[in-house]
């Protein structure tokens, strides 16, 4: 079969069986071509949670599936393939949280929407890069205890001076392989490109960007600029998605290596099984879990 035979086959599928595909932005272009949604993973829960269909595969990593099945607990959530988990979202665990919250009592944990559903359990707020500014800046106590990007964590501490972070040693594994040489190396290939980067990078990277923001952030910057050319400091999908996007424009990765081996773990063809039901992982969660983590996600919609 074609790439454009399977995609159909897909099409033909996910009409016949009424399931609604998402696609996280990092996802290949031809996953991204036949889903029904494509952005960030929180944006996509919620879409999720509102259309009509009661089968929603997650073209994504486990925590995204999870947040899915998080916000709509009666539709068949499927993680698209099962190995495609997120090396940050799986660094800490419950009791290493705990333990720390015994030695922090009087600190606000604040967790990364990146985590799993049962570290969200032990947590206080949820945040997105989009909105982690905002809800530290919002919260009352001025003690924060930020989980487990301590990049991004590190961003925002900068940002808000007059609260007490605590960061804990994790990152993703992927935006922390740019480095500083990589930034003076491309921006002396393309001297007039404005550089764009994700929060999830090293401080010496961050500050070094034009503008520091989420995926969606990076892709709206770069849309409504009037620049011409870009580096791209994220997932290396986003320099072809916004290629495609600005055709008069020019974008380039900030770095080759910046591409996430569980982002592109689940093929066309996983796609296409999961829509057959042969493949994919239905995603389960207890229910004291599920409640307890939304309780996380829903206090970041009050705050946000
Ligand atoms: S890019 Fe980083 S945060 Fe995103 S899924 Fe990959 S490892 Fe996780």
């Amino acid at each position: 079969m074609t790439v454009k035979q399977i995609q159909d086959e897909i099409i033909r599928l996910k009409k016949e069986k009424d399931i609604c595909i998402l696609a996280h932005a990092y996802q290949s272009r031809e996953i991204i071509e036949i889903a029904d949604f494509m952005g960030d993973s929180f944006a996509l829960s919620v879409e999720a949670s509102k259309v009509p269909q009661k089968t929603v595969i997650m073209c994504g990593v486990r925590f995204m599936a999870e947040t899915v099945k998080i916000l709509s607990p009666d539709k068949k959530v499927i993680l698209s393939n099962p190995v495609a988990g997120c090396p940050m979202a799986e660094q800490m665990d419950r009791e290493l949280i705990l333990q720390v919250r015994e030695q922090y009592p009087d600190y606000t944990v604040v967790a990364y929407i990146n985590t799993t559903s049962e570290l969200k359990t032990v947590c206080d707020v949820c945040v997105t890069s989009s909105s982690a500014l905002t809800i530290c800046k919002k919260l009352e106590n001025d003690k924060i205890l930020f989980i487990p990007d301590c990049n991004l964590g590190d961003w925002i501490a900068k940002q808000i001076p007059e609260k007490q972070f605590k960061l804990l040693n994790g990152g993703c594994p992927t935006h922390a392989r740019i480095s500083a040489k990589e930034v003076e190396n491309v921006k002396k290939m393309h001297p007039d490109a404005l550089l764009l980067v994700h929060p999830e990078c090293k401080p010496e990277v961050v500050e070094k960007a034009d503008y520091v923001g989420s995926t969606t952030g990076i892709m709206k910057f770069a849309e409504q600029s009037d620049n011409k050319e870009f580096i791209i400091g994220t997932e290396n999908s986003i320099v072809t998605n916004l290629q495609l996007s600005c055709p008069d424009k020019m974008f380039y990765p900030l770095s080759k290596d910046c591409i996430c081996s569980n982002m592109k773990a689940t093929t066309l063809v996983d796609v296409l099984n999961c829509c057959k039901g042969v493949f994919g992982e239905e995603i389960e969660l207890d229910e004291d879990i599920r409640l307890k983590a939304k309780a996380c996600i829903d206090k970041m919609i009050e705050l946000g």
